[in-house]
């Protein structure tokens, strides 16, 4: 059984649809797939549809951007009730102050002397519901002052490039309990990937586990094959889930195909038995055989 627990839809900065995700899912041969839009539900009950024509079954998700220690955490909810007042407000709060900020990113980048208006922005981002720095990527991409998102965010976006604006995000502990006391399964997303390894060792990680994580995602693009052997160790000592997944975007970034990585199928069981325990509503959808 294939399946893949981390997918971007156009609702945030992926590049298709969530109904083509799923779709596309399918097709690569997916037998399980989550889709994890960043900070928003809003692709769920489009490609929960999908997944019943399609033959594929859903997990519905989210990552969710967190601080810890002062750094950008990204915790990956699995089945949380997407009715829940609390998490919904958390999730508007953190949307809210991703595009407050935009305009600050597009006034740097002209003074710079790049053309990044609203209207051109506007372009690049389509339909999405959570405009990011990926769109403001995409941007610079189209009026041709860089070659692909990965140079954009390496001279530009990037925390403490020329254009990069600092965001809200919740302390990842209380979006632990968040995330918990509506049903969903906390679990971090690529801890070793750019960014948050050096605020998650191991100790970190067990006081995470004490409140509240379930798993780490181990297999993703961002971590090396010794990082993985590392963190499925600390993964086996903490009795925590291990899961693997594509982080897919689409055509937004090269080399993450839809089952590139991929979790074990008893993993995934341990999911969907926590999502049931906590009580949430939302389970898997679409595939009757293995729900
Ligand atoms: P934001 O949430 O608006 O701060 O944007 C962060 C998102 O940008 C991440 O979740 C990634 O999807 C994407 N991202 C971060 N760094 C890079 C990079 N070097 N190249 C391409 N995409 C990136
Ligand atoms: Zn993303
Ligand atoms: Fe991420
Ligand atoms: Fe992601």
């Amino acid at each position: 059984m294939t399946i893949d627990l981390h997918t971007h839809s156009r609702v945030s900065d992926g590049t298709a649809s969530p109904r083509d995700l799923v779709h596309a899912a399918a097709a690569a041969g997916l037998q399980v797939v989550a889709i994890t839009d960043h900070d928003t539900t809003l692709g769920w009950d489009e490609a929960a549809a999908a997944a019943v024509e399609a033959g594929v079954a859903l997990v519905r998700g989210i990552e969710v951007s967190t601080r810890f220690r002062g750094a950008g955490v990204h915790l990956l909810a699995y089945l949380p009730d997407a009715g829940d007042a609390a998490l919904q407000e958390e999730l508007s709060r953190i949307v809210r102050g991703r595009e407050d900020r935009v305009p600050t990113m597009l006034a740097r980048l002209r003074e710079l002397g790049i053309p990044a208006t609203e209207e051109a922005l506007a372009a690049s981002a389509g339909d999405s519901e959570v405009t990011g720095r990926p769109h403001v990527a995409d941007l610079l991409v189209r009026l041709g002052v860089v070659r692909d998102r990965d140079q954009a965010f390496a001279e530009y976006l990037s925390d403490g490039g020329p254009a990069f604006v600092d965001r809200y995000a919740p302390e990842l502990p209380a979006m632990l309990s968040v995330v918990r006391a509506a049903g969903g399964v906390p679990v971090l997303a690529h801890p070793w990937g750019r960014g948050s390894a050096h605020v998650l060792d191991e100790r970190a990680i067990a006081g995470l586990r004490d409140q509240g994580l379930a798993g780490i995602e181990v297999d993703h693009l961002d971590h090396d094959p010794g990082t993985r052997d590392r963190l499925r160790a600390i993964a086996q000592r903490l009795d925590l889930v291990v899961t693997g997944s594509s982080d897919h975007h689409g055509t937004g970034k090269t080399g993450h195909d839809l089952g590139c990585e991929t979790t074990a199928p008893d993993q995934l069981a341990r999911i969907l038995d926590l999502a049931a325990s906590l009580g949430s509503p939302t389970t898997l959808i679409g595939k009757a055989e293995l729900t």
